[in-house]
């Protein structure tokens, strides 16, 4: 939010943690993962040799590379410059309609939604920027959405230390949208609620309140 860009800020440093999902040494080479997409070609039941599905493995493999970037990143990083000095603003701090696009791991079928944070401050504040880093961290890895709900959630609490972390996430599947029962317009909404926004009811009212849920039935309805 604007409040925190006008914040006068002071580099520092959090502990960090081994938070990273670091892809393991037995790695397939990108040639073998070509031809993994080449035999899921041939599974759908076309060729793979035609001429317009040539360069497809190497797109496919490509794209891999953007969608699932979150394993080879450590949250922690993103958030080890936090803000001091912020002179006594102590109130809610909330961020809304983050984009993501992550994947189901069950399907490996589109994840797509919004993700809304808020955290109560104790003594220190993150850029905005860090905050949508987290979120992209998470949601390039083969997710659900209730697991990626938690670790945005936890991380955040265990690395910046605030006094309460809250986050809730609407997402459309399309492992539901597309398929099995194919409801095109349900979507999802997860939440996690730490410290006071858990503990103190009119903390977490006054955090729905600032989202104004009921833009996502609309924003479901647009789509
Ligand atoms: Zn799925």
């Amino acid at each position: 939010m604007n409040t925190l860009a006008r914040l006068e800020a002071r580099s520092t440093s959090p502990a960090a943690g081994a938070t990273g999902a670091k892809i393991s040494s037995n790695r397939p080479s990108r040639a073998e993962a070509e031809q993994a997409v080449r035999t899921l070609i041939r599974w759908a039941g076309d060729d793979p040799m035609r001429e317009g599905l040539l360069d497809t493995p190497a797109r496919v493999v490509r794209a891999y590379q953007h969608w699932f970037a979150g394993y080879q990143e450590d949250p922690a990083e993103h958030l080890q410059r936090t803000f001091e000095e912020v002179a006594g603003y102590d109130e809610m701090v909330v961020m809304r309609d983050i984009d993501y696009q992550s994947h189901c791991e069950h399907h490996m079928a589109p994840i797509n939604g919004r993700i809304h944070i808020g955290y109560l401050p104790r003594n220190r504040v993150v850029g905005i920027s860090k905050l949508v880093r987290l979120v992209q961290v998470y949601a390039r890895r083969l997710q659900t959405q209730e697991k990626m709900t938690a670790q945005i959630a936890d991380t955040l609490q265990r690395l910046l230390a605030p006094q309460g972390v809250a986050v809730v996430v609407e997402g459309s599947h399309g492992c539901m949208t597309s398929r099995g029962v194919q409801q095109a317009k349900a979507t999802m909404l997860t939440s996690r609620m730490l410290g006071v926004f858990r503990d103190r009811p009119e903390t977490r009212q006054e955090f729905l309140a600032a989202l104004n849920l009921d833009r996502a039935s609309r924003w479901a309805a647009g789509r």
